[in-house]
């Protein structure tokens, strides 16, 4: 069969930049006045736009996904789960364009942007297979002859806000759970990264999906973002993003009482321990800070290492660091890094690494942006003798940036990883059965890692503790999310 040609599919967007429409019932929407541009982190240069909704374009979205709810519902677990398959399969035949817009305007390099995309599809498929398994309870009563039950059911409209780090793959963390369980969705990108997004609405537009049940609106945090998050006809918000801006999404759904689902920011730390196996720490810990150069929101942030092997593994680990390759990734597809998402990024991380150099950390590695290349680079770097209260142990980096601090125990790594604000995820490189168990019980977090990084399985359950979030995602417990429960009280006469 011909493909269908999609706008997408070229070698450059800058060649060919892009006006993207609103998708809302089922239909492109005519191009508003106010626009967003998008543009490649690694030169600057213009890839499309998108609209800059505001509140009547939300209300219009929310208003399509209502109405098509009740219907929605009413089809069998079963077709709704078809309509994911049909999305995966559509999304696999596009991969390798989907993976290059991905490429262009997030600045990741290819590999892990193919990686990305087929992720996706397999996640739609996997949250398809759910659509026979859930499940209610049958419960004994204290009355006589009752029966009490307890049915799961769809929430109603799900707002799903998504962050730009990794645009693609959000989409289906939050659209395949909320719609196998009978939800409708209105659901906004970040305007850093939307043109993935609005390139799956060019998909699902060819699919038979009832008008209203997929809403997709571009716009920007402020205006668009807080009219899904304060919206009183929506049932959940759906968030993955900054911890303040989590807090604005609360504060915002407080009004309606809304229910918020919030996957937030972390500062994982990764605990090596003496007995451990120093080369796979090494590596490990290593690649997780530079993927998606360093924009990953459970990857190891900081380093508690015990005395012993500190000078070791830092040595290993600068080796890395030092050979760590990076540039523009539309350019070359061997990079191990592209750039960081906005030259904002680049003057903050610069910030934190030179106040901890003024407070006595030694660079080792790195340090600065990279002025050599167009974009917004920044050299990988490794910090040691950094202070426990500088910004850079403390706040989420999200960059290249990786501070080793020696400990003198496992109780002690084990209290300075707890020693945060965030609670998402945390990794221990050990051969030690009794330290694992330790660090399992003692580490307040939502994942722990042993001797390995991230990434998370879709069949686990990705979710913060403390500020790093409310609710989870992924597995059955992330599927259940969507659901509210009802109980009924079945009495015989
Ligand atoms: P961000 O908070 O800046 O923006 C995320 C989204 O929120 C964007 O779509 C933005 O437009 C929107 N937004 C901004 N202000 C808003 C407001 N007042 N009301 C409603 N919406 C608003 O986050 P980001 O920079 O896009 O993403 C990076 C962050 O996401 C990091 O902190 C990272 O740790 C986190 N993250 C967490 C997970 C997780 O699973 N826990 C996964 C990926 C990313």
């Amino acid at each position: 069969m011909e493909k269908t040609h999609h706008w997408w599919n070229t070698q450059s967007l800058a060649a060919n930049p892009r006006t993207c429409r609103n998708y809302i019932d089922g239909r492109f929407e005519p191009a508003p006045q106010d626009m967003i541009e998008v543009s490649n982190p690694a030169n600057g240069k213009i890839l499309g736009h998108i609209p800059g909704s505001t509140g009547a374009e939300v209300d219009k979205a929310v208003a399509a996904a209502r109405r098509a709810q009740p219907d929605w519902e009413l089809r069998t677990a079963t077709e709704r789960a078809g309509v994911l398959r049909q999305i995966a399969a559509k999304v696999r035949d596009n991969a390798e364009d989907l993976a290059a817009i991905i490429v262009q305007e997030q600045g990741k390099v290819s590999a892990l942007a193919q990686v990305e995309v087929n992720f996706t599809a397999d996640y739609l498929d996997y949250m398809a297979e759910w659509a026979r398994r859930i499940e209610g309870e049958v419960i004994t009563s204290d009355r006589p002859k009752e029966t009490m039950l307890l049915t799961r059911k769809p929430i109603g409209v799900v707002g799903a806000i998504l962050p730009w780090n990794f645009p693609f793959f959000l989409i289906a963390r939050k659209l395949a759970p909320a719609l196998v369980t009978g939800n409708t969705v209105v659901m906004k990108p970040s305007e850093l990264t939307p043109l993935n997004a609005f390139a799956f609405a060019d998909l699902v537009a060819e699919l038979d999906l009832p008008p209203g049940v997929f809403n997709l609106v571009g716009g920007d945090g402020g205006g668009c973002g807080h009219a899904i998050a304060s919206h009183p006809d929506v049932d959940m918000v759906s968030f993955t993003g900054s911890v303040p801006t989590g807090q604005r999404i609360m504060q915002a759904a407080a009004a309606n009482l809304t229910r918020v689902n919030l996957e937030l920011g972390g500062k994982a730390p990764a605990i090596v321990l003496a007995d451990a196996d120093l080369d796979l720490a090494a590596r490990a810990i290593h690649q997780s800070r530079v993927i998606n150069t360093g924009q990953v929101c459970n990857c190891a942030e900081r380093v508690y290492v015990e005395r012993e092997v500190h000078d070791a593994l830092v040595e290993k680990l600068s080796t890395l660091m030092a050979n760590t390759t990076y540039g523009d990734p539309s350019e070359k597809d061997d990079l191990d890094m592209g750039p960081l998402v906005t030259a904002d990024a680049v003057t903050r991380i610069s910030g934190v690494v030179d106040a901890a150099a003024r407070r006595g950390a030694r660079i080792v590695v790195g340090g600065k942006r990279d002025t050599s290349l167009p974009g917004n680079h920044f050299q990988p770097t490794l910090l040691t003798q950094v202070p426990d209260d500088a910004e850079v142990m403390v706040s989420e980096t999200f960059g290249p940036v990786l501070p080793v601090r020696a400990v003198d125990s496992l109780d002690e790594a084990i209290a300075l990883a707890n020693d945060t604000q965030y609670g998402l995820t945390s990794s221990i490189y050990t051969t030690n059965v009794n330290s694992v168990m330790k660090a399992c019980r003692e580490l307040r977090f939502g994942e722990t890692y042993v001797n390995r990084e991230n990434f998370e399985a879709m069949q686990g359950f990705h979710a913060g503790r403390k500020k790093s979030g409310i609710g989870g995602a992924d597995g059955k417990h992330g599927l259940y999310q969507y659901m509210e429960t009802h109980t009924v009280y079945l009495q015989e006469t």
